[in-house]
């Protein structure tokens, strides 16, 4: 298992094009000194993917609670907060704030989802943890690429129709419901193909436990 190292945490890519968006973004990588350095001295990347309504949140919120190792990063988006959901959920942002960032190099991967843009801000202050980014399938693809070794886990539901009973139960419209559920076999295919680990969310338990195995396992080959 490789670490995030100063020498590991480089920028040496343009900006990512953002899928979807048309294309590649204008160059402005310049790559600055935040995102050369190492965030924080982060230890090792674990990529949480996996289709809206699989429950990622429920999950990585109870591995968090379970383990002080791990940094969970809290990403920028565009999208407006659903009704109830946390504040503090995401950073929500104007696109022009989101895209001013981008040009500052201030993002280690963003992506547009279904109209809207999520990125992982650079992080500063992980010190020593396991960074924990609970990201889609195309911001997992770029971390991918940059760091060949971090950890990909692909969250799964038991089956479609329990993933469009989660999404229906958790307020989203139908037409959400529908553009989720098209989604999904897209991104499990492409997670797929990166090698990512799959775990099933049917029993809530069992998934965080498998999901700590997981990462257990690839500490200890470090
Ligand atoms: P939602 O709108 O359901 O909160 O999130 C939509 C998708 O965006 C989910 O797959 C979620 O994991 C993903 N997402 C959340 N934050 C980020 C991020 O920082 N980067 C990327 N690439 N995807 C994100």
């Amino acid at each position: 298992m490789a670490w995030v190292t100063s020498s590991a945490w480089r920028c040496s890519a343009p900006s990512p094009a953002i899928p979807g968006d048309g294309g590649p973004r204008p160059d402005r990588h310049q790559c600055n000194r935040d995102t050369r350095r190492s965030p924080g001295a982060a230890a090792m990347i674990i990529v949480v993917s996996g289709p809206g309504g699989v429950g990622k949140g429920t999950v990585v919120r109870r591995l968090i609670a379970g383990d002080p190792g791990l940094w969970l990063s809290r990403s920028w988006t565009t999208r407006a907060p659903r009704p109830g959901e946390a504040s503090d959920a995401y950073e929500f942002v104007t696109r022009s704030r989101f895209e001013q960032r981008i040009e500052a190099g201030g993002f280690l991967e963003y992506a547009e989802f279904l109209g809207d843009l999520y990125g992982t801000p650079v992080p500063e202050d992980v010190d020593g943890s396991d960074l924990l980014l609970e990201i889609d399938v195309q911001g997992a693809a770029q971390v991918a690429e940059r760091y060949p070794e971090a950890l990909l886990v692909l969250l799964v539901t038991p089956s479609d129709e329990v993933q469009r009973q989660r999404l229906e139960a958790r307020g989203d419209t139908p037409d959400q419901v529908a553009r989720r559920m098209a989604k999904a076999a897209e991104e499990i295919a492409a997670a797929t193909a990166l090698g990512a680990h799959v775990v099933v969310n049917d029993d809530l338990d069992d998934a965080v436990a498998e999901l700590a195995a997981v990462i257990d396992a690839a500490r200890r080959s470090r």
